[in-house]
């Protein structure tokens, strides 16, 4: 499998689908930064995410289940939705299962920085002792796994197999929420719920279910000090002689 980035913009509508790091459109990007320095650009089109306040974290997922790539990106599209709408932009970048030939640039090969999430979308034989009533796990602070059967079986008791995709978006949504909340961050309403039964279910499938507005206070603020974190270790020589 190709590594895939696609960036997701807290904004709804804002998605940018499918984005892929390219030279040529990395030529345009520095072109359209030299036009930016010469005033050139209209104010409407100066990078809008230059002025973005919003923190971005990265995702590196991996799909270690049968579930299709359609699946998968289907459910890192609602995943990203909803922690948009905390105010956390996401970068979704899917890596392949096992290490590929080494090459330098790529994405999922590179040192983990603090605004790095793990993502494993895993099958139920790799549960190693986790209850079958966890439909995901979170390792802090950054490794985030969904349990894909257990996504299919909530569908399944809802009556729609097709709802699998976007109750696994929520999953994923719910375990990078526990990355950027911390420990103890289940909460008895919202998106923040340890356990999903049919009822949680409607509330997804009715679009009722989100962080909380505190929630989502405690997500940007997480997001902004990663990104601190990681600004303090680019400034910070990595050796001392
Ligand atoms: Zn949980």
């Amino acid at each position: 499998m190709k590594t895939r980035i696609r960036q997701q913009l807290s904004t709804p509508g804002e998605t940018l689908r499918d984005k892929q790091l390219h030279p040529l459109r990395l030529s345009l990007r520095l072109a359209a930064g030299l036009l930016a320095v010469l005033g050139f650009t209209c104010a409407e089109s100066s990078s809008a995410r230059a002025a973005d306040p919003r923190p971005t974290i990265r995702v590196r997922a991996t799909n270690y289940t049968e579930a299709t790539a359609a699946t998968v990106s289907k459910a890192e599209r609602e995943a990203g939705r909803l922690l948009g709408e905390a105010g956390l932009n996401v970068v979704w970048i899917d890596c392949p299962v096992g290490q590929s030939a080494a090459v330098a640039s790529d994405p999922c090969q590179q040192p983990l920085e603090p605004t790095d999430i793990v993502l494993r979308v895993l099958p139920d034989r790799a549960r190693n002792g986790v209850q079958d009533s966890a439909f995901g796990i979170a390792v802090l602070p950054v490794l985030a796994s969904v349990y894909y059967e257990h996504a299919v079986s909530l569908a399944r008791n809802d009556g729609a197999e097709f709802e699998t995709p976007i109750i696994l978006g929520f999953v994923m949504a719910h375990e990078i929420g526990h990355l950027m909340l911390g420990s103890n961050s289940h909460s008895d309403t919202g998106i923040m719920q340890g356990q999903w039964e049919r009822k949680q279910v409607r509330q997804i499938m009715k679009g009722d279910l989100h962080f909380t507005a505190q929630q989502s206070k405690l997500i940007r603020a997480e997001g902004q000090t990663r990104m601190s974190l990681e600004a303090t270790q680019l400034r910070t020589p990595s050796s001392v002689g």
